[in-house]
C-alpha cells in the first residue's frame, strides 16, 4: 500500500471517466506513486469528489487523501446506513461537525466511524495541478496496461 495515497494500485483512480477527469479536473498527484486524485470542486454544488458517497470502504480510502490535503489534516470514513431503503455507504467527513450536520439533515441515516489515519503528512503544494496532455496520455496508457 502507498503510505502516502494509501493504495495497492497506483493507477486505479480515475474510476469513471478517467479521461475527462484527468483532462478537465485538477489533480493532486501522490509525490510516491505518482496516482492521480480528483481534487476539483463540482461548479454546481460546491462539493469535492471526495464529499459524494461511495459503495465500499476501499473506494473512500482511494479519496481519502484528497481529503485530507484538502482540510490540511486527518478526515474520518463514516459507514452511513439509510434505513429507509437499507443501504449502506460511505463518505469522508473533515471534522465531526459537519457529520453530525448531515446526519441532522438527513433523519433516516446513521452513521459510525470506521477509519481515520493518525497522522496528516505535509505535501508539496505542486503535486495540485493539472495535469499536461502528454500525462494524461502516459498515465492512461499505464492505467490500461494493468
Ligand atoms: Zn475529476
Ligand atoms: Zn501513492
Amino acid at each position: 500500500m502507498c503510505k502516502e495515497c494509501y493504495s495497492e494500485d497506483a493507477r486505479i483512480t480515475p474510476l469513471l471517466n478517467a479521461r475527462e477527469c484527468l483532462e478537465q479536473h485538477e489533480q493532486y498527484v501522490c509525490s510516491t506513486c505518482g496516482r492521480c486524485i480528483c481534487i476539483a470542486k463540482d461548479q454546481n454544488r460546491g462539493l469535492y469528489r471526495w464529499n459524494f458517497p461511495f459503495k465500499t470502504l476501499s473506494i473512500a480510502k482511494l479519496y481519502l487523501r484528497a481529503a485530507e490535503v484538502a482540510s490540511n489534516k486527518c478526515c474520518t470514513i463514516y459507514e452511513v446506513k439509510n434505513h429507509k431503503s437499507n443501504r449502506i455507504s460511505y463518505k469522508i467527513f473533515a471534522d465531526q461537525w459537519i457529520a453530525e450536520e448531515y446526519i441532522n439533515k438527513n433523519t433516516t441515516k446513521t452513521i459510525v466511524p470506521v477509519y481515520k489515519n493518525e497522522a496528516f503528512q505535509t505535501f508539496d503544494k505542486h503535486q495540485i495541478r493539472m495535469l499536461t496532455k502528454t500525462e494524461v496520455t502516459k498515465y492512461l496508457e499505464e492505467k490500461h496496461s494493468r
